[in-house]
């Protein structure tokens, strides 16, 4: 787990510092950002985070401190930022709650701050109370959007300004409070923007309440995330969050490429990286992530590499073959594995493009019958022309109605079959629906996550 926003140096850890950071290491935290609102604070998470490997620091100064931010303070805080373990200018922002220093002054360190994260090229973790839409404007105009929006205090629509502007959401203790609308707030925009923090010492998460906060709390907000994010589990949160943070503060979350991954309870097989089709919102053109798992394979794998990799996973109950490639482009390999894993009785399923038939110069759907349980097949668009303009098929323009042909096959074999489209604006989801009606194949629907 990671926590993105922790105030270590502050005084409610006097006592018992180092304990608690062992705890937390213990427990499961494998980073904790240690954030800066002065320069005394920013120095003593300088310290931390030399101290311990995976503690890492920000300097800047909080809205509150603004006021101390003098042409003399803002010269070190520069030279602390260079910091080998700096990862970050923050806290920064805007606080007309509080109203501890000036507005004007505030404005003026928010801007002098973000400034120097642009010029360091660093990300800026963001404090704003009741001042969203000024220091939106001031984002607009001279933010390098790259950071953290923390304690997220806004609704749907400015979390997705946010985002667009390119900054990731941050959730703490708050999100399990009830009444919250946290959870709304998160299930409203795509996982991969979204990060965990507690702010300790303060906000702790619903079950600690009014006691002191502390790094492996964050616990709790991954769990309320998977009531949010219900195909997810624990694991998948956790994986998902640390990679957003590796992201965001460049620093070094494992990253290994996957041959044989697990999403939910899913267990999926990574065949190959090539596909026949070249769709614009295919991750592959994104980062080759699938929900914080690196799918970018070096070279293609073997039957024995990917059934020594299956043998280090347990606790799925369905076996995909699936990647950012097409599995059907290694039919033989992907049929033989099917032949020896349907001995554990584990249901199979193929995610595709529906082109195997294509690909392979012979009825494949014929060879899959009784190996392959489910078949996923992408329909991607509601007419050929629509295909060929979201897809790019190799196979050149008539591509479309052999997809819909294979769907046909599949189920004529006796595979449960199923089509499924992503919900961009250009597929008409009706007419997806009569074509899949029209062979009696269900229809998945799924949402588009930029
Ligand atoms: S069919 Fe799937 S793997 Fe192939 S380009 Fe489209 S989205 Fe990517
Ligand atoms: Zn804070």
């Amino acid at each position: 787990m990671i926590d993105t926003h922790a105030h270590l140096d502050f005084s409610q850890f006097d006592k018992d510092r180092d304990e608690v950071i062992s705890t937390c290491k213990k427990n499961g935290v494998q980073f904790i950002i240690n954030i800066g609102v002065d320069l005394k604070s920013s120095l003593a998470g300088i310290k931390l985070a030399e101290k311990y490997d995976f503690i890492y620091a920000t300097v800047g100064f909080h809205p509150h401190d603004a006021k101390n931010l003098t042409d003399s303070a803002f010269d070190e805080l520069q030279k602390l930022a260079t910091h080998p373990k700096v990862v970050g200018i923050g806290e920064i922002g805007l606080d007309f709650y509080r109203n501890l220093s000036p507005v004007k002054l505030q404005e003026k360190a928010f801007i002098k701050q973000l400034d120097l994260a642009k010029k360091l090229n660093l990300p800026v973790v963001l404090h704003i109370r009741k001042a969203l839409d000024q220091a939106y404007e001031i984002l607009h105009r001279r933010g390098h959007g790259q950071g953290i929006l923390h304690a997220f205090p806004g609704d749907k629509s400015y979390a997705i300004e946010g985002i667009d502007m390119g900054y990731y959401i941050a959730f703490g203790g708050p999100i399990t409070y009830p009444n919250s609308r946290g959870p709304a707030v998160a299930g409203s925009i795509p996982i991969s923007r979204i990060l965990t923090e507690t702010d300790c010492p303060y906000l702790p998460p619903q079950k600690y309440r009014g006691k002191r906060n502390q790094p492996d709390y964050v616990r709790y907000v991954i769990e309320k995330l998977v009531e949010v994010f219900p195909k997810y589990i624990f694991e998948d949160i956790r994986r998902i969050t640390i990679k957003n943070a590796g992201r965001v503060f460049n620093i070094p979350v494992d990253d290994t490429p996957m041959l044989v991954y697990k999403i939910g309870k899913s267990l999926y097989i990574n065949l190959t990286g090539r596909c026949t089709n070249n769709c614009y919102f295919c991750p592959k053109n994104h980062g080759f992530h699938v929900a914080g798992h690196n799918l970018k394979l070096n070279r293609e794998p073997d039957e024995k590499e990917i059934l020594q990799k299956m043998s280090e996973q347990d606790n799925y109950n369905e076996i995909v073959f699936c990647g950012l490639g097409e599995p059907t482009l290694r039919a033989d390999l992907m049929l033989s594995l099917a032949k020896s894993l349907k001995e554990k009785k584990t249901p199979i399923r193929l995610n595709t493009n529906g082109q195997g038939n294509l690909i392979n110069k012979t009825d494949l759907s014929k060879k899959m019958a009784g190996l392959i349980d489910i078949v996923n097949v992408s329909l991607n668009a509601h007419d050929e022309k629509t295909y060929n303009g979201i897809c790019q098929p190799q196979f050149g323009e008539k591509v479309f109605d052999k997809v819909i042909d294979f769907a046909r096959r599949c189920k004529q074999m006796g595979i449960n079959t199923i089509f499924s489209v992503v919900d961009i604006p250009e597929i008409e989801i009706e007419a997806c629906k009569k074509i899949a009606d029209n062979i009696g194949i269900p229809l998945r629907v799924r949402k588009y996550a930029p």
